[in-house]
């Protein structure tokens, strides 16, 4: 069994998607080990995204990701990182490919709907990140 951290950003949460997301996450076999929606402070974006800082759409990047609140996850499924990263599909929404959750739900390249870890080692750190020893008991 593997886990991936994922976010329902700020576009998915003010357009009303969050049980349309949720609902396909467990049609498709995810198990969620946690759940919570939050209001990213401008401290805790820059954070969490600081490998992007280098990149020039870091500071609107982490201005989008405070603009309202969002809804993270802990998902577990055999290979959890690629199955997301193939249900979400491209970063662009023009390119994803139909019927992934960008191509339904993303407004734009930046408002995109989602985010999921690109990697298995990531994806402990931004589950660590946002969920707490207590929050996770037992569920690693
Ligand atoms: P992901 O792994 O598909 O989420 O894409 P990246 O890791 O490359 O980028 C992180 C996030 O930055 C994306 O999900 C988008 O929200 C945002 N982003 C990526 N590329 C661009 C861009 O060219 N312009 C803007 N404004 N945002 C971008």
């Amino acid at each position: 069994m593997e886990q991936t951290l994922i976010i329902l950003k700020p576009d998915a949460v003010k357009n009303k998607h969050v049980g349309h997301i949720l609902s396909r996450i467990e049609q498709e076999g995810f198990n969620i080990l946690a759940l919570k929606k939050v209001h990213l402070k401008d401290k805790e974006a820059k954070k969490f995204y600081e490998v992007h800082k280098a990149r020039p759409f870091y500071k609107d990047l982490c201005k989008f990701m405070v603009s309202g609140p969002v809804v993270v996850a802990a998902l577990e499924a055999p290979g959890a990182v690629e199955k997301w990263r193939k249900l979400i599909g491209a970063t662009d929404p023009a390119q994803a490919d139909a019927n992934t959750i960008r191509k339904l739900y993303a407004e734009s390249k930046e408002a995109n709907a989602v985010h999921g870890s690109d990697s298995e080692k990531n994806a402990k750190n931004e589950i660590k990140f946002f969920f707490s020893k207590d929050e996770l008991k037992g569920k690693l």
